[in-house]
């Protein structure tokens, strides 16, 4: 008798490494090799050849962008809202919401704060999530040093569009209903709200067909090439941390993507 084959495991991704993915492939084998080594003590394994040749630009094409909606100042919170989620292992989280208007879904009211979609081998934290009065659910996604200001200038705003389309992804396999967009709320600490503005980026069919494109692209590359770019790799933080070869600028400092390092979000 034959025995039965076994399924192999697809590879484990997170929104930040799709993010990181989109930015350069091997920004992200390197993120995911120093995780790996601040809990480990040892450097994970990093798959991208010596002798690889850089690319140009990403490999990864862009989540559709059209029906994105730019607001200028603060998310509309209506009274029936409710904040359903909240990452506890965020800190500097806004207060949107009165206690009463707090109603934590049961499944996460027992320090489990992971998002799983076990289909598709992904799980991530969105900083929030919001029920409407409706029973439509959206995911929040809190940029705290990312001012609004100029933000179609602004590099980094397609990394987070394309966060918040997998924590739509996210929300809909958690909890059971489709989110119909996904928010990314723009904070503005230092300049008293005169900056702050939101984002609603839709999560329908092209979207998720764009998701699980993505994630299949991301999973048969075995090559994870770096893309070595002035802007990229000045707040590519592997480079600050001097791990990449490929590097094509100093590193400057974050700029306008969040530091994955720091956070133990993953
Ligand atoms: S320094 Fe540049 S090439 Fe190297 S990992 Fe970072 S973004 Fe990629």
């Amino acid at each position: 008798m034959l025995a039965p084959l076994a399924v192999p495991v697809p590879e484990h991704l997170t929104p930040h490494d799709l993010v990181t993915y989109f930015r350069c492939p091997h920004e992200m084998e390197l993120v995911r090799a120093m995780h790996t080594q601040r809990s480990t003590g040892t450097m994970g394994p990093v798959r991208t050849p010596l002798d690889v040749v850089p690319l140009h630009q990403s490999p990864l094409f862009s989540p559709p962008l059209s029906q994105i909606l730019v607001n200028e100042g603060r998310l509309d919170i209506f009274d029936d809202d409710r904040l359903v989620y909240e990452d506890d292992g965020e800190d500097d989280l806004p207060v949107l919401f009165p206690p009463e208007h707090v109603q934590i879904d049961p499944k996460f009211t027992n320090g489990h704060s992971t998002l799983v979609d076990a289909a598709w081998g992904f799980a991530g934290r969105p900083d929030l999530v919001v029920r409407r009065g409706d029973g439509g659910l959206f995911p929040v996604e809190y940029k705290e040093t990312h001012l609004f200001g100029g933000y179609h200038q602004a590099h980094g705003r397609l990394f987070d569009t394309i966060q918040a389309i997998a924590e739509c992804r996210l929300v809909e396999v958690t909890f059971g209903r489709r989110p119909a967009f996904g928010v990314v709320l723009y904070g503005d600490e230092s300049g008293g709200g005169v900056h702050e503005g939101w984002v609603q980026i839709p999560y329908g069919d092209a979207e998720e067909r764009w998701l699980k494109v993505a994630m299949d692209q991301v999973r048969q590359d075995r090559i994870r090439a770096p893309v070595a770019a002035l802007r990229t790799c000045g707040s590519c933080e592997p480079n600050g941390e001097g791990q990449c070869r490929f590097a094509a600028a100093r590193y400057e400092g974050p700029h306008h993507h969040q530091s994955f390092l720091a956070s133990p979000r993953r």
